[in-house]
């Protein structure tokens, strides 16, 4: 029998819905993280135990119910919340996205039936062991992601699955199951009728993934339905010995060559999106993209927009974009400025922006792009460590030093503050009170 190492409290939650005399099973991606060998983000757990049967049973328990309508109570231990849910099926989607009604049923059997993947419609409790009704664990075993029934019907309830699949592809690197992706590939436009929330969800996990460069590569029918705004680059050809691949190919290979997160992943995605629409040849045939940057903050914008992207991720993607191809040139003086321009974190991510990028294209063997960005972080690394002032803040004279100097409130502080700061990021003066005092009556004409 398959034997699954339950944490204590999600096995004192299974344990008090058994005392009470309701079944009770860890179900869908613990089960499925835990046979792979990876620690679940969170252990969901399903009864045939009714709503208020679940109240009931859990009655003195820290509890909060607002799935309780759809079958979901949370049971919180030690701050740890536990769904636990009435076994259910998902009744007609007339609009493709949400079930018109849930019905509560009394078989396992079929709340298994109406999950998404076979590798996520597996259960298990002590006494039965593995429940897996549709061949998941072979599935898991042959690394593929494959419906549950017929796919073609599963993608016409619920069209957000066939993200939920490439998500789950890149993520296990998995293929997908032939007759699955093929449903995928006819039925892709009812992702159009999916809540943006959900989307952004699940291309995110995605872009994130180890085999996200693979689900790009055989996907790009999906991606651009959901980002025309990439469309003209597959296929692209950019005619410059500076590029080997077509700018969707570049654009996958910099995805995957960049770190794991959300915002460098979108980043990559879209920082070339721009190039089909401003490129030019010129008279010896050479390829030439200027001002594409600009043009792909643009779409970028767009993107960012219909995915409701939360305005801090935004920001940042487009700042990273827009500065995608401007050189970063090494050095104590101008790492101090690119510092004061974008700050230690957008810095680093912006190092990893051009590293990803060099990386992607394809000229030069990856390792120098590696090197590059590693001595640069080094020398940001030493350079940080003495604690360098690269802004207002960290300027050793503040405004209010200057009005008692004499200089009147007013714009003239921040300018002279300003003009304080630029001498020391340029060495000029160092970041001592007396020095800059000094200065200040200088730059202020003050005797
Ligand atoms: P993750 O590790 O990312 O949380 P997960 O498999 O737990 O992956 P959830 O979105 O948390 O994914 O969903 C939990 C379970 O609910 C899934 O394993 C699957 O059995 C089922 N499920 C989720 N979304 C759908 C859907 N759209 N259609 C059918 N079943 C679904
Ligand atoms: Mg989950």
């Amino acid at each position: 029998m398959t034997e699954l190492r339950i944490p204590g409290n999600a096995a004192r939650v299974m344990r008090r819905l058994r005392e009470a005399g309701w079944e009770a099973s860890a179900v869908g991606g613990c089960v499925r993280d835990s046979l792979l060998g990876r620690a679940p983000k969170d252990w969901d757990i399903c009864t045939n135990a009714r709503p208020e049967e679940m109240r009931r049973v859990f009655e003195g328990w820290h509890t909060v119910d607002t799935g309780l309508k759809h079958g979901t109570l949370t049971v919180v231990l030690d701050h740890e919340p536990f769904e636990v849910t009435t076994y259910r099926t998902d009744g007609v989607y007339t609009d493709h996205r949400h079930p018109d009604a849930v019905s509560f049923v009394s078989e396992l059997r079929e709340d298994l039936s109406r999950r998404d993947f076979t590798v996520n419609a597996m259960a298990w409790n002590p006494e039965d062991g593995l429940i897996d009704l549709f061949g998941g664990q072979e599935d898991l075993r042959r690394q593929v992601i494959r419906c549950v029934g017929d796919p073609m019907a599963r993608f016409e309830e619920d069209a957000l699955r066939m993200l939920r699949g490439l998500r789950f592809a890149s993520v296990y690197r998995f293929a997908i199951e032939e007759e699955t992706a093929r449903a995928i590939h006819a039925k892709h436009r009812d992702l159009g009728r999916v809540a943006a929330e959900r989307i952004r969800v699940e291309l995110s996990k995605l872009l994130c993934g180890a085999g996200a460069e693979d689900i790009l590569r055989a996907y790009p029918d999906v991606i651009t339905f959901l980002l025309p705004e990439l469309a003209p680059c597959v296929g692209f050809d950019q005619r410059t010995p500076y590029h080997r691949w077509d700018v969707w190919e570049h654009t996958i290979r910099t995805v995957g060559a960049a770190a794991p997160t959300e915002t460098l992943r979108l980043t990559m995605l879209l920082h070339d999106s721009g190039k089909p629409r401003v490129f030019t040849v010129d008279e010896q045939g050479i390829g030439h993209a200027y001002g594409h940057a600009k043009v792909s903050v643009q779409l970028a914008e767009a993107v960012c927009e219909r995915l409701r992207l939360d305005t801090a991720t935004r920001d940042r993607v487009l700042l990273l974009i827009a500065h995608h191809d401007a050189p970063i040139q090494p050095g104590e003086q101008a790492l101090t400025r690119l510092l004061n321009r974008f700050g230690e974190e957008a810095l680093r991510q912006l190092i990893e922006v051009h590293r990803a990028d060099e990386a992607g294209k394809g000229v030069r063997p990856p390792e120098e792009a590696d090197q590059w960005a590693a001595e640069l972080l080094g020398a940001l690394d030493s350079l940080l460590q003495k604690q360098p002032c690269f802004s207002l803040r960290s300027l050793a004279v503040n405004g209010r030093d200057l009005m008692a100097l004499g200089i009147p409130k007013g714009p003239r502080i921040g300018e002279v503050l300003q003009a304080l700061l630029e001498r020391v990021m340029a060495g000029e003066t160092g970041n001592q009170r007396e020095q800059l005092l000094d200065a200040a009556r200088q730059l202020a004409h003050l005797p």
